[in-house]
């Protein structure tokens, strides 16, 4: 095994993907979202998994994950979100014949030199409907047709655009417009390009807005076992999802605090009564977040504890007062792990929800900081 500064371990359950896959759509009509080393689960295992379930499309963040795809031998349509960033990733990404997103004039001259030498470069054109950060206006568009019917180099296969607020439904208005907008702006691509496919939706969008499919849904966090909607306001149709990652540490040592005794940097835990304490070897340097200290709780033998004092660098504690069998080289579950009947497990999304943010940051961190194991 590599060297490791952690034994606390990332555990990602492929056949769990591999379900959640299934149960959100056609294969044939999903463009899985693997950007940021697949939501902190690992690009390549994630890929692969998809593709043998037959993926056909994929998004991932930058041309060099593109490039790592088709070095593994996929040769699904490979949609670098972020574009061509440096004149490398342009050549990296007509040699790998990735289908790159056009936003700017900038890129869309970048593109159209590319050709020049002959190459040809399949390319998405990105929308801005709403999402206000990159994307073409409605009024760039008679331009953008005018240099790509001038370029036969350049293909256009893919219109897509990102919705802000689909997971709101509070924002269901502005949501509305921007599918309209995206309806408007795709229609005169494919006037000029009638085999160009169509992407508006996230997974919010692909649980919550059935009209907007169009031919390719860019599904992320659903995959991966995330309600994009939180647990608050689940959509009408929610399909059964499964969480992908869990997160064990293992139990170092199980001591004894006496009444009155603290715990942990800055004395913010005293103990109530004697009790137990397990120490495991988990903490913010893994991906556990500190702002959770003495406010989560873990999984021991199924069972949930509440975590206490300060979480350190490497090593967090928890309160085992009520599990007197637990013991050092026990396994303690962050995220997930078996749970007794009448249990739930700890999920991303109430770590998120108790640090006002969301279970992507979650999951990101956990999985990018951990070694990866693969079931
Ligand atoms: C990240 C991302 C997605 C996936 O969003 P989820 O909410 O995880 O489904 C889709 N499209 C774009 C452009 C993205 O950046």
């Amino acid at each position: 095994m590599d060297c490791t500064f952690t034994p606390s371990r990332c555990h990602v359950d492929l056949a769990a993907l591999r379900r959640n896959f299934a149960r959100l759509g056609e294969a044939a009509s999903l463009m899985p979202v693997i950007k940021s080393d697949a939501y902190g689960h690992g690009l390549l295992p994630v890929a692969s998994t998809l593709a043998a379930a037959g993926a056909r499309r994929f998004a991932v963040g930058t041309v060099s994950e593109g490039v790592a795809l088709r070095q593994i031998g996929l040769n699904q349509q490979i949609l670098p979100l972020l574009g061509a960033l440096s004149p490398e990733d342009w050549h990296h990404a007509a040699r790998c014949h990735l289908t790159l997103p056009l936003e700017n004039e900038d890129d869309l001259r970048m593109a159209a030199q590319l050709t020049d030498g002959g190459s040809r470069l399949q390319v998405a054109i990105k929308c801005d409907t709403g999402m206000g950060r990159l994307g073409f206006a409605r009024q760039d568009l008679p331009a953008v047709l005018e240099t790509l019917r001038a370029r036969p180099g350049l293909e256009p296969v893919l219109a897509l655009s990102h919705l802000a607020c689909a997971d709101s439904p509070e924002e269901q208005a502005y949501t509305q417009a921007q599918a309209e907008c995206f309806a408007a702006m795709s229609a005169s691509l494919r006037a000029a390009f009638p085999a160009m496919e169509r992407s508006l939706c996230n997974s919010a969008g692909t649980l919550g807005l059935s009209a907007y499919h169009y031919e390719a849904c860019r599904v992320g966090l659903a995959l991966y076992g995330g309600d994009p909607f939180g647990a608050q306001c689940p959509a009408a149709a929610m399909p059964e999802l499964e969480w992908v990652m869990s997160v064990s540490a293992p139990v170092i040592r199980v001591r004894r605090l006496k009444t009155g005794q603290s715990l942990s940097y800055g004395r913010i835990f005293t103990a109530p009564r004697d009790m137990s304490v397990a120490v495991l070897a988990a903490g913010y340097a893994t991906g556990v977040p500190r702002a959770l200290s003495n406010n989560m709780d873990v999984l021991l033998d199924g069972r949930r504890v509440p975590q206490v004092g300060r979480i350190c660098m490497s090593m967090l504690m928890v309160d085992v007062s009520s599990l007197p069998a637990v013991q050092a080289g026990d396994v303690a579950w962050i995220l997930g792990g078996p749970t007794a009947t009448g249990q739930r497990a700890v999920t991303a999304q109430e770590l998120a929800d108790d640090l006002d943010t969301i279970p992507y940051e979650i999951l990101c961190r956990l999985g990018s900081e951990n070694p990866r194991i693969y079931y």
